[in-house]
């Protein structure tokens, strides 16, 4: 039977890059839903983590750095732990949010201002090391 390719044909340094700093094998990537369907955001998002996989298949590069997806995934890592193919959308969400703000040499946050939310009795320890990952590069 002959072999389908997924591969890109669009960004592909972009796709390339992505693919080397997150070690996912995209292409093993079946589209059962099966990350959506646990995904405790996804109703908040506008790209559902099986699509984010589809894209970056198809190398629509801006659809995903436009998306908010990005940066409304919580990285609660449900999806990878769903996944039958070991796909860990987390990971490959992570990557595009690194790329981002390296490209912009940016960050979303002010980590001299974390102070005063490390002090915050009600803030999970969790959430602050999150939003360290998720914001700084
Ligand atoms: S659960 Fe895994 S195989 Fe299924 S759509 Fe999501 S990433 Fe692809
Ligand atoms: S890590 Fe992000 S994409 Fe995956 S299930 Fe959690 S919120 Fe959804």
């Amino acid at each position: 039977m002959e072999r389908i390719e997924l591969g890109t044909t669009k960004n592909k340094e972009k796709i390339k890059e992505l693919i080397l700093i997150t070690g996912e094998k995209i292409n093993d990537c079946m589209q059962c839903g099966k990350c959506s369907a646990g995904c405790p955001a996804a109703s908040q998002m506008d790209i559902l983590p099986h699509q984010i996989i589809r894209y970056i298949q198809l190398g629509e590069w801006k659809k995903l750095i436009e998306s908010k997806t990005l940066w409304i995934c919580a990285s609660c890592f449900a999806c990878a732990s769903r996944c039958p193919r070991d796909l860990d959308v987390a990971k490959l969400l992570e990557g595009m949010r690194v790329m981002i703000l390296q490209e912009k040499n940016s960050k979303k946050i002010d980590i001299e201002k974390m102070g005063r939310l490390m002090t915050d009795e009600k803030m999970p320890q969790q959430a602050i090391v999150s939003a360290f990952r998720k914001y700084s590069k």
